[in-house]
């Protein structure tokens, strides 16, 4: 069931479990900022997850409310998990859900990697 963007952080979310330790996760990167690790369900040949460490649910959420050192950390996490996983010659792409009409799943902001074929112009 999608959920809203702009619903109010769930310390329950299966995310905030990942990163609490609670649940097993295949991790590629983690630091101050951000956690990456891959998706249990990948559609592409390389698909990643990178969430902020911090209670954001959506990425209007994330860009309202964390710090410019959250942000700049968070995205500096992004390229370092692009660069490790090889993805930086051939290209990748960035996908953000944010809510019902998205089909955003996991109410903790997160942003996919996607990599390691032509991706084709669009992929959900
Ligand atoms: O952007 P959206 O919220 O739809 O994506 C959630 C993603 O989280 C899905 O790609 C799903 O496979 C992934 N997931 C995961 N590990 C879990 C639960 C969901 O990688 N335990």
């Amino acid at each position: 069931m999608p959920v809203s963007g702009l619903a109010p952080y769930d310390e329950g979310n299966i995310f905030a479990r990942i990163l609490r330790g609670e649940i097993p996760a295949r991790k590629v990167l983690e630091d101050d900022f951000a956690l990456a690790f891959h998706d249990i369900a990948p559609q592409a040949p390389v698909h990643v997850l990178v969430i902020p460490k911090g209670p954001y649910v959506s990425v209007a959420d994330f860009s309202r409310k964390a710090s410019p050192a959250e942000i700049s950390g968070f995205w500096h996490a992004v390229a370092e998990t692009a660069r490790k996983l090889g993805l930086e010659d051939a290209g990748f792409r960035v996908l953000t859900n944010m809510g019902h009409d998205a089909g955003q799943e996991v109410p903790h902001f997160h942003v996919h990697i996607f990599g390691g074929q032509p991706l084709g112009p669009m992929l959900a």
